[in-house]
Order: structure tokens, then C-alpha cells, then sequence
């Protein structure tokens, strides 16, 4: 069997995160958690959202090869540790929930093996109301993610799949039908 590198980007609010926990859930993937230079927001653990760096390290850590890829966002370093996806790889597929800049990176580094998944809601109004039920961002956050999102549909064409989320139950069960297809 053939493990992959599975990657889910698509706007903020798409629902990635819910989809990401339920194949979590079921044990259909690994995740990979992130390094990132920003501060922990309250309730987050080091090793569980992210390992959080101080920016010299992150600096010492990419000069040193260990990121699959890495980005800033919002003024900030994110990347994907190299050692950890490789290890799993060996035994089980990775997720890696992150950008689309960050995806096309991954690709680059690993073309035979990441799977690029597009994630997206039916609808601007869907996304909008949705960001704003989940209430983890106030207004100014939110117009800031919600900016990006006409950047982030053009590149869905350069995605291997793209899945609308309209139900939550059938938007993964096509994550997870993609994902046993391309592990045969
Ligand atoms: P993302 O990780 O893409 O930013 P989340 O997974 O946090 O998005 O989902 C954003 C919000 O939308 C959450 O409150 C989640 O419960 C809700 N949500 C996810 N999928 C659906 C769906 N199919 N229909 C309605 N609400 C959804
Ligand atoms: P947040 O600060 O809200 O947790 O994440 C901000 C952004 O960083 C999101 O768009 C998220 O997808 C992205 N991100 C998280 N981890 C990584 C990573 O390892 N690499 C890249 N390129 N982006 C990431």
C-alpha cells in the first residue's frame, strides 16, 4: 500500500477542520502538527495545535532543511516538519490541513505522493455565515480571512480534487473515498 501526504486547503469557514477530526476520528490518517513563530491562543497546547517556536529557532530550523515547506502568514512563520511526515509515511497516510501555497509547495517536494484535496462551501453566503457561527474570530479577523478567499478559489483548478461541502456526511465521505482510491 502507498501511503500519501494528503493535503486539505480551501477558505477559512470551508469546513476542513471538521472534515480533518472525523478521518482523525476513524483513524484513516495521521495528522501533522505545524511549527508556527505566533503566540498560543488561549487553550492551545505545544505539540497539539502547534509546536510553538521563538522566530530565531524557526530561522535556524529552515536554514537547516527541516521543513517539507514553510510560509508567513499574517507576519507569521508556519511549516510542516519534514522528519515527522517522513516517519509516518512509512506506516500511514498524513494530513496536512494548510494553505494553498503551502499544498502547491508540498507537491513540489514530494510529486508523486501528495495528494492535493480542495475544500470549499457551496456558497460565499454559506462560508460567511459559517465563519461567523464558529465565533473564533472577531469582525476584523474575519473580513481579513474572508479577503482571501477570491485568491484562494483561483487556484482550485490546480488542485488533484475538489469537494463541496454542502453536507457535512457526504463532503467526507468523498475526502475518505479519494483518500482509499489513491492509497490502493
Ligand atoms: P475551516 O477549518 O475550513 O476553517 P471549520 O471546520 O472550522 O472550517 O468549519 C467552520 C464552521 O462551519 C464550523 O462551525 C463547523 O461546525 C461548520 N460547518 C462545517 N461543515 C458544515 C456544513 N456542511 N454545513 C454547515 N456547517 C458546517
Ligand atoms: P492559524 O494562525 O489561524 O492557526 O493559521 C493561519 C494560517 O496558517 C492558516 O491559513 C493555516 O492553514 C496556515 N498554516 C498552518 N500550518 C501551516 C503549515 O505548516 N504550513 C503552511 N504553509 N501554512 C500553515
Amino acid at each position: 500500500m502507498a501511503h500519501k501526504l494528503i493535503v486539505i486547503s480551501g477558505p477559512s469557514g470551508a469546513g476542513k477542520g471538521t472534515i480533518k477530526k472525523e478521518l482523525l476520528r476513524t483513524g484513516t490518517v495521521v495528522e501533522s502538527v505545524s511549527c508556527t513563530t505566533r503566540k498560543p491562543r488561549s487553550g492551545e497546547v505545544d505539540g497539539r495545535e502547534y509546536f510553538f517556536l521563538s522566530r530565531e529557532e524557526f530561522e535556524r530550523r529552515i536554514a537547516a532543511g527541516d521543513f517539507l515547506e514553510y510560509d508567513e502568514h499574517f507576519g507569521n512563520y508556519y511549516g510542516t516538519p519534514l522528519s515527522f511526515v517522513n516517519e509516518q509515511l512509512k506506516f500511514r497516510s498524513v494530513i496536512l490541513e494548510i494553505d494553498v501555497v503551502g499544498g502547491f509547495r508540498a507537491k513540489a517536494f514530494m510529486p508523486d505522493r501528495c495528494v492535493l484535496i480542495f475544500v470549499k462551501a457551496p456558497s460565499m453566503q454559506a462560508l460567511e455565515e459559517r465563519l461567523e457561527k464558529r465565533g473564533s474570530e472577531n469582525e476584523e479577523e474575519r473580513k481579513l480571512r474572508l479577503s482571501r478567499v477570491g485568491y484562494e478559489l483561483e487556484q482550485e483548478k490546480r488542485y488533484d480534487y475538489v469537494v463541496v461541502n454542502d453536507n457535512l456526511a457526504a463532503a467526507t465521505a468523498r475526502v475518505r473515498e479519494i483518500i482509499e482510491q489513491e492509497t490502493r
